[in-house]
């Protein structure tokens, strides 16, 4: 599993969309640092019942919050022991006094403990987090948490069973109106995802964070077709060649060609190749525009990167850039500017543009949204609706991958 070492840590950019056709999503798009490896994942063996533990609200400075069973009697375990058992009738008033979590049954006092856990042995067990101090509005979870003092605040870790949790994601990365056949992709994209990075903050003592860091994880989902896209899918994932979990990276629209990872990483993988991409041509985010003046256009070029712009025909190359297929580079004799990091500075919707002078001003002719690699979100809903299915999916935007049963992997791993 020497493979696992090319697993880099991903943060996704996220924006919320709301398409021409109604369906209501979310713009991701996975890149990469290369700080972190994640080597010891391969000591790891998954089963499908994996219990994920995830760091939530971690965005949040919480002094205050009640805990209010919904589904499941819960037992408060405080300093190991229990103390005592609240249902659907009840809510836990949890705070943080001096570096101690204050428990409060209604305005009856627990104690202080310096650690608690909200456990339930029940087959369903859901549960409301409602922020008091900071005062935010309620979130749903399932299954388990654990709470101590961080720096003051509270820190909680839901003790999530990985299905729950790949539907929270799925939610979060593809909107609650998609339909089921896309949410199948989103939902092995996840668990391919959350598998791939289990000890990303291992060294907090939890795997996942709930933050664009890891995956994004806004509580439990409810939405039934989502529920129903991650059990049909249960324990798959994608692997390379090497049955390596795959850096499943997606975007929001490919503007009819996906980008070689190389390009815009500076590593090539061998499943995330440059594919044409019909699919995502005629969905919300194939094209955009952004005109700017000519003047500054070449400014940039020069002071960014020394593009020869006193050159009439580098000039000339400038403001007629073509590209008909995707390039890695405006390109003049020798000069190179990464159309990458033009995106970055410019702040454009995608590196997938050509450029056309209208009197003083150019127009960045442009197509697509976000960084090109792997998955077009919008292409593969597109491939959905047309009657392909999730392998189909997969198979088109990643090559030589494999879709197998993590049980599977556990077998390739001993
Ligand atoms: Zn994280």
């Amino acid at each position: 599993m020497k493979n696992l070492a090319k697993i880099f840590f991903a943060c996704i950019a996220t924006t919320t969309l709301v398409g021409a056709s109604g369906i209501f999503y979310t713009n991701k798009e996975k890149t990469r640092d290369k700080k972190t490896s994640t080597k010891k994942t391969e000591r790891k063996i998954f089963s499908t019942n994996e219990v994920i533990s995830v760091k939530i609200l971690s965005q949040s400075k919480i002094k205050s919050l009640l805990f209010a069973p919904e589904k499941g009697l819960y037992q408060i375990i405080a300093n190991g022991k229990n103390i005592a058992s609240i249902d659907a009738q009840n809510a836990l008033k949890i705070s943080v006094v001096n570096d101690s979590l204050e428990l409060k049954l209604f305005e009856k006092p627990l104690g202080r403990y310096p650690f608690v856990k909200l456990l339930s042995f029940d087959e369903e067990k859901v549960f409301k987090l409602k922020l008091l101090n900071p005062d935010r509005k309620g979130r749903f979870f399932s299954d388990n948490l654990s709470l101590s003092s961080e720096n003051g605040f509270l820190r909680l870790i839901n003790e999530s069973k990985l299905d729950n949790y790949i539907a929270g994601v799925s939610e979060a990365e593809a909107g609650s109106r998609s339909s089921l056949e896309f949410y199948k992709v989103q939902s092995i994209l996840a668990r391919t995802y959350a598998l791939g990075h289990i000890n990303k903050h291992q060294a907090e003592g939890f795997n996942l964070c709930d933050q664009t860091h890891c995956q994004v994880f806004f509580g439990r989902s409810a939405e039934s077709d989502i529920l129903r896209a991650v059990a049909a899918t249960k324990g798959k994932v994608v692997v390379d060649e090497n049955m390596t979990l795959i850096d499943a990276a997606f975007h929001s629209n490919s503007g009819g060609q996906t980008v070689n990872s190389e390009d815009v990483w500076g590593k090539a993988m061998p499943y995330l190749r440059s594919v044409k991409d019909s699919f995502s041509l005629k969905m919300p985010n194939a094209r955009w525009q952004r005109k700017m003046a000519a003047q500054d256009w070449l400014s940039y070029l020069k002071i960014k990167h020394n593009y020869p712009v006193e050159d009439s025909l580098a000039r000339k190359t400038a403001l007629h850039f073509l590209q008909e297929t995707r390039k890695a580079n405006l390109e003049f004799y020798g000069v190179r500017v990464p159309l990458k990091s033009v995106r970055n500075d410019l702040q454009l919707k995608s590196t997938f543009f050509s450029i056309e002078t209208q009197g003083d001003s150019v127009v960045f002719l442009g197509k697509g949204f976000g960084h090109g690699i792997g998955m077009c979100q919008e292409g593969a809903m597109r491939m959905t609706k047309m009657g392909y299915n999730y392998k189909d999916v997969l198979h088109f935007y990643y090559k030589n991958v494999h879709l197998i049963d993590i049980k599977e992997l556990n077998f390739f791993r001993e």
